[in-house]
């Protein structure tokens, strides 16, 4: 579709200035138009608040016909239905909360609705899907498509049974929607939607005001308390339990002086939302929170977002970091992360069902090559939203002080063994021991000063023991037991046979410092 010549467009441009008050077109947001205008079945990715909403409202008070917006939660229907009503579009929602069910019925049979709102269960049902044919539908809008795919993050069956509604209306055009696709989710979204693949329209990703970093955690509080003096403004911290979010707002209160408040969905409702008002409202306050934080809050100004420890994904990752910097001015996303936090999260995995358990295997797999990486932490990110970044942004820990890379293959088999010879029961501090022949009463007593692997490694090597250690656990190569002991797991076997070397990133010294502020 040639967007110039395209009469269509033009009428669409005055219909963006007249009823949603904008001067232009934002991103890929005229192209996804243009296609939907043009009949064409599409699928748009693009980051929160890109404004995909707009993509199919703006056709529905253009076409004859009601546009169908399929969606999953009725609290975000109600928002976009507020929104939508504001701006004089004819909108309304069919849900089971909804008194009103009837008179939305007979508008659309009446032709007098440009939006109709349902929930997917709903759509799925085949009573629903006779009710539709009583009014021409100019196009179905599927939101949150990734929640047709069970490799997404939030897969919802209902999702599966939208196909055959949508092939009732073969020639209704369909525009997926969703802000976290993997190319592997994108594929699957394409495919149970009957969207053509050069019907995927992939808005960038790229967020340059922020400023990546990922370091060890070594003592969260203290190095939280140095970002927020190098990174002022407001500030969230992502913690992963309501016990760490509680303990670490009060300590971090303590040592900052400053207004710092907690936030998880354990709190009573009253506070939680008082401590969410106050966030926004404030320009240098810091909400410690679990990921219950954040859905639906535009708050623009946050200078900082920083992980105590490990997101449960990339796409989460990058969701959550997105909530800092929507003003387009610097801001610093940092995550301290520990070994303990893959171990813990690889050890939920083996509980999980036997058909999750690749999948989730591989989210964490990917994650630990962005943690793990010694190059561009944007680069990692952009690819694996399917863009095609430069290797270096210049705008993350890695591009600003690039970490050295060192070949530890030999250390690494000396470890793995240690904890073999040792009966994978142990945990880090006493394979250490052994390995560098020192002697306390657990050694001797378990005879563990007589393997062949006691005291052979020291000097530099000794160094580099923690850190490969943690690298083996992120890797799943060394698993945590039940007990807190190190056995082996993943690659291992591989790695101890030598048909596996292993590299790990030594960060420089200057990195020491965390969470640089984002002065450059
Ligand atoms: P998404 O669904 O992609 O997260 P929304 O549809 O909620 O994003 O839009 C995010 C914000 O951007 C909204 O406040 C919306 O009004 C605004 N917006 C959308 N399109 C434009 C545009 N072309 N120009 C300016 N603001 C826009
Ligand atoms: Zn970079």
């Amino acid at each position: 579709i040639n967007i110039e010549d395209d009469g269509k467009l033009d009428l669409a441009r005055e219909k963006l200035r007249t009823i949603f008050g904008f001067e232009s077109f934002r991103g890929r947001q005229a192209e996804v138009v243009s296609r939907i205008l043009g009949g064409q079945s599409t699928l748009a990715v693009m980051p929160t608040g890109a404004g995909k909403s707009l993509t199919y409202q703006l056709p529905a008070t253009m076409q004859h016909g009601t546009c169908i917006v399929i969606s999953p939660l009725i609290a975000l229907m109600h928002d976009q239905l507020r929104a939508a009503t504001a701006n004089g579009i004819r909108a309304a929602t069919l849900t089971s909360a909804d008194a009103d069910w009837r008179e939305t019925m007979d508008a659309y049979r009446a032709g007098e609705l440009d939006l109709l709102y349902v929930a997917p269960e709903r759509a799925s049902q085949s009573r629903f899907c006779d009710f539709l044919t009583s009014s021409p539908i100019a196009l179905f809008a599927i939101d949150e498509a990734h929640c047709v795919s069970e490799w997404g993050h939030d897969f919802r069956p209902d999702y599966r049974q939208l196909l055959p509604l949508l092939e009732r209306f073969p020639d209704v055009p369909r525009l997926a929607l969703t802000a976290t696709a993997d190319q592997r989710t994108r594929a699957d979204i394409l495919t149970q939607l009957g969207i053509p693949q050069d019907g995927l329209i992939l808005a960038g990703f790229d967020r340059p005001n922020i400023r990546y970093t990922i370091r060890h955690r070594e003592n969260p509080v203290r190095q939280i308390e140095a970002l927020m003096k190098e990174q002022p403004g407001p500030g969230i911290v992502y913690a992963p339990t309501r016990r760490k979010v509680e303990d670490i707002a009060e300590k971090l209160a303590a040592a900052t002086g400053r207004n710092v408040l907690p936030y998880h969905a354990g709190l009573p409702a009253e506070e939680r939302s008082a401590n969410q008002a106050e966030f926004v409202a404030s320009e240098d306050m810091v909400i410690v929170a679990t990921i219950a934080f954040g859905m639906g809050i535009d708050k623009p100004d946050v200078r900082f977002v920083a992980h105590a420890g490990i997101p449960k994904s990339i796409e989460a990752y990058y969701q959550e970091t997105g909530r800092a910097g929507r003003d387009g001015d610097p801001a610093n996303a940092v995550m301290f992360w520990g070994a303990g936090d893959f171990a813990q999260a690889r050890q939920r995995v083996t509980e999980l069902p036997e058909e999750r358990r690749n999948d989730e295997r591989a989210r964490l797999d990917m994650l630990d090559s962005l943690v793990e990486t010694p190059g561009c932490r944007r680069a990692v990110l952009l690819r694996h939203f399917g863009e095609d970044p430069e290797a270096t942004c210049g705008n993350c820990d890695n591009c600003l002080d690039p970490p050295k890379v060192s070949d530890v293959t030999q250390t690494a088999r000396k470890l793995l063994s240690a904890v073999y010879r040792t009966g994978q029961s142990f945990g880090f501090g006493h394979i250490q021991k052994v390995l560098t022949g020192s002697t306390d009463d657990r050694v001797e007593q378990r005879g563990h000063d007589q393997l062949s692997v006691f005291g052979i490694v020291a000097g530099d090597e000794a160094e580099m023991l923690k850190p490969l250690s943690r690298a083996l656990q992120a890797r799943g190569a060394l698993v945590s037991t039940e007990h807190g002991g190190l056995a082996l797991g993943g690659d291992a076997p591989a790695i101890l046979k030598g048909d596996q070397a292993v590299e790990i990133v030594i960060p420089p010294k200057a990195n020491k410092r965390n969470g640089r502020g984002a002065r450059g």
